[in-house]
């Protein structure tokens, strides 16, 4: 008997997830499972650069480790030992306000201040922005409804200051979202909790912090490997045996057939019983066009455009100590770059590189920071680092510029609802699932949730077994 056929279409971290959990059954042969990939190479958004000895990240550079899923992968495929901290001596980062860099307080969490004591001696906020800040603590609770814009309640609770100064630098590194269109319920749903009780965000987050195991204070908060993200993507690739990869496969469109779904591409097309749609959102809305008004939900979900500006440096053209993982830029600081990582200080390398690794951000949601090109998006990323950093000396080692068309899916306010009418419609297509960072979670644990989420619901449509955990 032929075993039942799957396939997964897109090859970033999330398919890749969803065909690495098939994988033990296809390897049986009680399974047909083939990945199909739109461009010429694996891993979609994570991308790694090996240049003047250094690593230089397109895309992501950090796993997240309270959710253990990437941490959990990369062991499961054999990288485990070259997994690597935050290096201990250059934790925190700076923000960059009113022409200085200034330490990020401590006990922020997605951007809202947890502890007193950090918010009220930084010199970031004002005064009147402190004590409007604190005034969560006694103000009366602000009606949130089903879903609220993450700005309005933070500048509810807390005032302009914080939402400015703090949550909107710190959250557009995750989302690069505009937070007057950022849902609460799909990004920080706890925020909506404590806000209907006990009304008070900072008293919220201080009861949650108190209720969570400790994080040992030794241990980073974040890991990546020493080689490079997309080392992740080529071990899960290399084992996934008795799946073919087809790479330059872009999927036009998934129809129903008579035993299950057509799978279009331009290079064929094939029937099978179940099919995971790991593409962004934009995409997955034009393969799905076909099967009803429902598909259109998809396209509602708006990806911003993204540019990183590598650039290596010898250590002595810098102009100060890089003694932190980077700094975050304020909306209103009439900058464009949006942050900076320094590269080689931010990880514990065990072969630090010989030079000054930095990345720098460009691009935010509702504004479109690819219309420049690569030699003004260099030039702008360098402008803006000297205005921060001081007149950098000579001339780079090596620069690099990755444009990143559709780069961040916002999950706007209303994501929730529009998630649960996806899932309502799938229902009436099974063998067809969903999956990826513009649906659950942007970052890479998310998407492996996601994608293994996905592969098993497969299973269970199929009436196969789960492999292990
Ligand atoms: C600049 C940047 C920095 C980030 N930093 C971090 C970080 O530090 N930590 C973190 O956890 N996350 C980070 N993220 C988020 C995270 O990297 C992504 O959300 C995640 O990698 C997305 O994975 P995915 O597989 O869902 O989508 P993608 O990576 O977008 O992969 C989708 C794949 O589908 C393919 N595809 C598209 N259309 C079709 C089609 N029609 N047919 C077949 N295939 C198709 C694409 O070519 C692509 O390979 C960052 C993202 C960006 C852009």
């Amino acid at each position: 008997m032929t075993p039942p056929k799957v396939v997964v279409v897109g090859g970033g971290i999330t398919g890749l997830a969803a065909a690495w959990r098939l994988e033990p059954l296809a390897r049986a042969g009680r399974l047909e499972v083939e990945l199909w990939e739109a461009s010429e190479r694996l891993g979609g958004a994570i991308r790694s650069y090996a240049v003047a000895g250094a690593v230089v990240e397109g895309g992501p550079d950090s796993l997240l480790r309270r959710k253990p899923e990437a941490e959990r992968l990369a062991e499961a495929v054999g990288l485990g030992g070259e997994l690597i901290p935050i290096h201990p001596q250059h934790r925190g980062s700076y923000l960059y306000h009113a022409g200085r860099l200034h330490p990020i307080p401590e006990g922020l969490e997605a951007g809202i201040p947890t502890r007193l004591g950090p918010l009220w001696r930084s010199p970031l906020l004002s005064l009147w922005g402190k004590l409007r800040a604190v005034g969560d603590l006694v103000r009366p609770p602000v009606p949130v409804g089903d879903d609220m814009a993450l700005g309005e309640l933070l500048r509810r609770r807390f005032g302009r200051e914080v939402v400015t100064r703090l949550a909107e630098p710190l959250l557009s590194g995750v989302y690069a979202g505009d937070l007057n269109t950022l849902s609460t319920a799909a990004t920080f749903p706890q925020f909506l909790e404590w806000a209907r009780k006990p009304g008070s965000l900072l008293a919220g987050a201080a009861a949650a912090r108190r209720a969570r195991p400790r994080p040992s204070a030794a241990q980073s908060p974040f890991l990546t490997l020493a080689g490079g993200l997309e080392g992740l993507v080529r071990a899960v690739a290399a084992r996934l045996s008795g799946i073919p990869v087809v790479l330059s496969r872009p999927v036009v469109a998934v129809e129903p057939a008579p035993a299950g779904w057509r799978v279009r591409s331009e290079g064929g097309e094939t029937v099978a019983q179940a099919v995971i749609v790991a593409a962004p959102a934009w995409a997955a809305a034009a393969i799905l066009h076909g099967l009803g008004a429902w598909s259109g939900l998809l396209a509602e979900i708006p990806y911003t455009n993204l540019a990183v500006v590598g650039m290596i440096w010898p250590h002595d053209a810098v102009p100060r100590p890089l003694d932190r993982t980077g700094f975050l830029v304020p909306r209103d600081e009439g900058l464009r770059i949006t942050a900076c990582t320094f590269v080689h200080a931010k990880w514990a390398y065990p072969e630090p590189p010989p030079h000054a690794v930095l990345r720098v951000f460009l691009g935010r949601a509702g504004t479109d920071i690819l219309r420049e090109d690569d030699a003004a998006l260099l030039a702008i990323a360098r402008a803006d680092l000297e205005r921060v950093l001081g007149r950098f000396r000579g001339d780079p080692v090596w620069t690099g510029v990755f444009r990143l068309p559709r780069a961040l899916p916002q999950y706007t306010v209303g994501h929730r609802q529009r998630l649960d009418q996806l899932r309502a419609a799938l229902t009436r297509h099974p063998g067809l699932y969903l999956a990826g960072a513009g649906y659950d979670g942007v970052g890479i644990p998310d998407c492996i949730r996601q994608g293994q989420a996905a592969a098993d619901a497969v299973l269970a449509h199929l009436g196969l077994p789960r492999p292990g955990p």
